[in-house]
């Protein structure tokens, strides 16, 4: 099998991200792709207020419930602590060793690969898949370590950070989200103040 394996903090998930999963899928003939939430992403601690990884969970699998090919993926949630890529892939290599292991990011997150934990043993276990994102160039650089491939999905300026700045104003995000986790969103009165 060929799985894909995209990392997020999906705070919330949106369908920039869906989009990028299922043409990555497309592109690069994935059989699956785990949509792997991250626990505490290290990155973002102290910058601000991330949501229960848990309630993030919940909304990628209203998400992605009735999309073929698509998981939603708590092997973070469940391994605790700060979410580290080397873990994950480490872990999944050893749930799947027969198959062909694809990290997929985004352009933005390609440009801070270096900045990772262990990255040179990240790039003995995956192939990159790397997407372009609207407002990010991908690095012309890329360290020779890397065996990668880009794939072209349609340029969704969305972002997560924009929606919750959304929800708190009360904005629309009908259409950005998928209705399924605007329903979870509202339900559960996410995303309501700022902290
Ligand atoms: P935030 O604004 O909180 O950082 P985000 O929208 O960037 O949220 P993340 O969870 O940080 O979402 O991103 C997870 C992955 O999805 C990253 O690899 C990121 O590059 C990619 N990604 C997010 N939004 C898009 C988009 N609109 N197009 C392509 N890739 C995207
Ligand atoms: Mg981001």
């Amino acid at each position: 099998m060929r799985i894909g394996i995209f990392g997020g903090t999906f705070d919330p998930i949106h369908v920039g991200h869906l989009a990028a999963a299922v043409n990555a899928q497309y592109g690069a003939k994935l059989d699956k792709v785990l949509m792997v939430v991250a626990n505490i992403p290290w990155q973002k601690e102290g910058m601000r207020k991330v949501y229960p990884a848990k309630e993030r969970l919940a909304l990628v699998e209203a998400a992605v419930q009735d999309v073929s090919g698509l998981e939603a993926s708590d092997l973070e949630i469940k391994r605790g602590g700060k979410s580290y890529t080397i873990d994950t892939v480490t872990q999944i290599k050893s749930l799947y060793p027969n198959d062909e292991l694809f990290l997929i990011i985004g352009a933005d997150v390609a440009a801070e690969l270096d900045s990772w934990e262990m990255v040179e043993d990240i790039a003995k276990l995956v192939i990159l898949i790397i997407v372009n994102r609207p407002g990010s160039t991908r690095p012309q650089n890329l360290r020779e370590i890397w065996n990668y491939l880009e794939v072209e999905v349609p340029a969704l300026d969305i972002s997560s950070t924009d929606l919750r700045a959304r929800a708190i104003d009360g904005r629309p995000l009908d259409f950005l989200i998928p209705y399924r986790a605007i329903r979870y969103i509202r339900e559960h009165r996410m995303y309501r103040s700022e902290e």
